[in-house]
């Protein structure tokens, strides 16, 4: 393998540009030369490809976002445009690809790599830490301590009104940033995906915190819930349960942006030197990801089909115990 490219897809994590820094430098400490494409796949089909050196990746390591930026591409899932992207990169005698993304990002990635026979190999990026055969995901951590910072701010002023405040997380179909969130913030209830919480049991909680004298409340809604958004869970629980002024909080994007923090820094880094060292290898077709503190090789495969994050009933049992 003598020229690799890497490029970001799907949606941005805070320590893709640590990674990208960590992917060109390696490449380039083992002389090979080093490509960085724009707007993930897009980009490659666009021809939208620049080589980089050890200096294109200055100053980006504290960064939240992505200097390679990131698309969603549906041109990318035709024969055609993957045909056009293999072109391009056939043209720079490109041989290994390493993408920064998420499941939609890896699925492209292995159907292009059995597609054209060129090396890929994934790096987990996305901040709802749910993807098999990495026990972190790049972002998440971030996102986590981001989630937390603002919850903090709205307690301090639902405590000052003695209200109730639904909070709405990310995450898709997994719980993990809710739960991880729930806890770290004394959150008085968590809806989660993987659980299903009635309303009945939601208001008995929020009740129970009334009696017990407390000032205010948080819940936190999880995205994927199976009650929908935090605005019509509000207004169920408003009908029944009124002694709380109810307010909505949307996190959204915010969550996704900012500067990482040192373990997405460090995670970001390792994965990207990992992922190099990978690909000259000739390994082809896996994800790196850390496991139990060891970087680990899962083939893409399995990290698309396997299932990561197993909400940990105990984890939620001790969320309701602490917000007694
Ligand atoms: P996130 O978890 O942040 O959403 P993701 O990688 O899952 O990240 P997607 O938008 O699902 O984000 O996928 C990113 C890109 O991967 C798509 O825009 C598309 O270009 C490519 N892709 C997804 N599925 C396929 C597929 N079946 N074949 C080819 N390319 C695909």
């Amino acid at each position: 393998i003598r020229n690799i490219a890497v490029l970001t897809s799907g949606g941005d994590a805070p320590g893709m540009n640590a990674c990208i820094r960590a992917v060109v430098r390696t490449g380039i400490y083992h002389g090979r030369n080093m490509f960085g494409v724009m707007q993930g796949y897009q980009g490659l089909i666009d021809n939208n490809i620049n080589e980089m050196t050890a200096r294109s990746v200055s100053n980006i390591l504290h960064m939240g976002g992505t200097v390679l930026k990131t698309a969603r591409c549906l041109a990318f899932k035709e024969d055609a445009g993957m045909e056009i992207a293999f072109k391009n990169l056939q043209d720079r005698h490109i041989d290994g690809l390493i993408v920064i993304g998420g499941d939609g990002t890896f699925t492209g990635a292995k159907r292009f790599g059995e597609k054209y026979g060129i090396n890929v190999i994934g790096i987990p990026g996305t901040i709802d830490n749910d993807l098999y055969g990495s026990d972190f995901t790049l972002g998440y951590d971030t996102a986590v301590n981001t989630i937390i910072d603002a919850i903090d701010k709205i307690r301090d002023t639902a405590d000052s009104h003695d209200r109730l405040f639904f909070i709405e997380v990310m995450g898709r179909d997994s719980g993990c940033l809710a739960l991880r969130t729930a806890i770290a913030s004394g959150a008085e209830a968590v809806l989660l995906p993987e659980k299903e919480t009635s309303l009945k049991q939601l208001i008995t909680k929020l009740k129970s915190g009334v009696t017990t004298k407390k000032s205010s409340s948080i819940v936190i809604v999880s995205e994927g819930n199976k009650y929908g958004g935090a605005y019509d869970i509000a207004k169920s629980v408003k009908r029944k349960f009124t002694h709380y002024d109810t307010k909505v909080t949307i996190l959204g994007h915010l969550q996704r942006g900012g500067s990482p923090s040192g373990f997405d820094r460090i995670l970001g880094s390792r994965l990207g030197y990992a992922a190099v060292n990978a690909i000259i290898k000739g390994e082809s077709m896996q994800m790196v990801g850390l496991r139990g503190n060891e970087i680990k090789l899962t083939s893409l495969e399995e990290a698309l089909h396997a299932h990561n994050y197993k909400l940990e009933d105990d984890l939620l049992e001790m969320t309701h115990v602490l917000s007694i």
